[in-house]
């Protein structure tokens, strides 16, 4: 048997295996799944933005007029209007001086963290922080220091202990993943403030979601002000791709210069740029807080029937309602069980979670009907009855 195939038998063995699932058409709340109409419960799209007519139009028009690429990096040619609109906009919206843009999330942390750190230097992560924030951290080659999860005292020992070693900085989930739950904002402002280091929020999960005008967890937390770098995503709420550090002019030129992924690699595309800002201008316009009031309204209805069910949800109190199961296997069984039941969560597994902490990751969406809301929780329950969850 070769290596590949050995390593592929352990996965499946330990039940950590991983497979494709196949979704026809555009993401909706129901979408049809490996050839099946299902209630759809775990996606990012949680205003429903990535099939909204607005984005679409903005797509079309901007290939009428900019084409299908950007032929080269920001810094050699592919430089474009729309590039530049987006991130004036996006400045705008989140109250910066300045915005960088990225092609992804992933490749944002990546850059942003190994630019803003280096040998000598510290960055502190909380526990359950998102594998690329770990990785920008490791690519860094800043020494990698992890507090439990939102452990404050835990976190001030360390900046103690390291105080006056080189940079410090400090990364954290503005809305955990995998959790649901908000990172202690204030109190991360007090200690960078105290220890000077430097603070960057993830926000992939809070953007267009939280806050009164959906600038995400720094808004609903009352601290935009203090934050170094707002790094956050276009691919989540705001139903497009991308991502973009949201900083100060010398912030931003700074990570123009010294951010790799940003320079060594083909700029986002028109279609992209153009969803992006139609987005962006949605999300604050009255269509974007009525769609946030819905969001709030399911996620209530939602979480708080699984609640009362008697599952484990891990404090969330976002549109992300983990259920927490614990092994591997039995949440795969538990996510297979609800798809034949008509409904599609993704069960999570090592590495994504700790070992012993799987769960169904459920995540509502503001296009949601209550109705459907109702009808998903009850089959959980009966079904997690059934499996001995609860
Ligand atoms: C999804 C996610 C990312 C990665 O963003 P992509 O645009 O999907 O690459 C980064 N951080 C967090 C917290 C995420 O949830």
């Amino acid at each position: 048997m070769s290596f590949f195939r050995q390593e592929l038998e352990r996965l499946r063995a330990s039940g950590l295996h991983r497979s494709l699932r196949l979704v026809e058409g555009a993401q909706q709340g129901r979408v049809v799944v490996d050839g099946r109409e299902v209630l759809l419960l775990c996606s990012n799209n949680y205003l429903g933005l990535a099939a909204h007519p607005a984005l679409q139009e903005a797509s079309v028009t901007a290939v009428r007029g900019f084409g299908t690429g950007s032929g080269a990096a920001r810094l050699v040619s592919g430089n474009m209007t729309l590039h530049r609109q987006l991130e004036e906009r996006l400045a705008r919206f989140k109250g910066t001086e300045s915005a960088l843009l990225f092609n992804s999330g992933y490749t944002a942390n990546l850059g942003i963290i190994s630019a803003l750190a280096g040998r000598g230097d510290s960055i502190y992560s909380d526990r359950l922080n998102h594998a690329s924030i770990v990785d920008g951290a490791i690519l860094s080659r800043a020494k990698l220091l992890r507090y439990q999860h939102g452990d404050m005292d835990g976190l001030e020992r360390l900046l103690r202990s390291n105080r006056g070693k080189g940079r410090q900085l400090i990364v954290t989930d503005g809305v955990f993943s995998m959790d649901g739950d908000l990172a202690p904002l204030r109190e991360l402002v007090a200690l960078k403030r105290e220890y000077g280091a430097l603070l960057v929020v993830d926000d992939a999960h809070g953007t267009a979601v939280l806050g009164d005008g959906g600038r995400g967890s720094a808004e609903f937390c009352g601290v935009s002000a203090e934050v170094d770098v707002h790094m956050g995503t276009l691919g989540k709420g705001l139903g497009s791709f991308g991502a973009y550090a949201a900083c100060s002019a010398e912030m931003a030129e700074y990570l123009q210069n010294m951010a790799r992924s940003f320079i060594f690699s083909t700029s986002l595309p028109p279609a992209v740029l153009a969803a992006s800002i139609a987005a962006v201008e949605l999300v604050s316009s009255p269509e974007g807080r009525d769609l946030r009031r819905r969001l709030e309204a399911n996620t209530r209805l939602f979480a708080g029937m699984l609640l009362e069910s008697g599952f484990d949800t891990l404090g969330s109190t976002t549109q992300i309602v983990p259920i927490l199961v614990g092994e591997a296997r039995m949440t795969m069984e538990f996510s297979a069980r609800l798809l034949d039941a008509g409904l599609f969560v993704q069960g999570i597994r090592p590495p994504t979670v700790p070992a012993g902490r799987c769960r169904l990751r459920c995540t509502v969406m503001a296009t949601h009907e209550a109705g459907e809301l109702v009808a998903a929780a009850e089959k959980i329950t009966a079904i997690g009855r059934e499996l001995g969850v609860i």
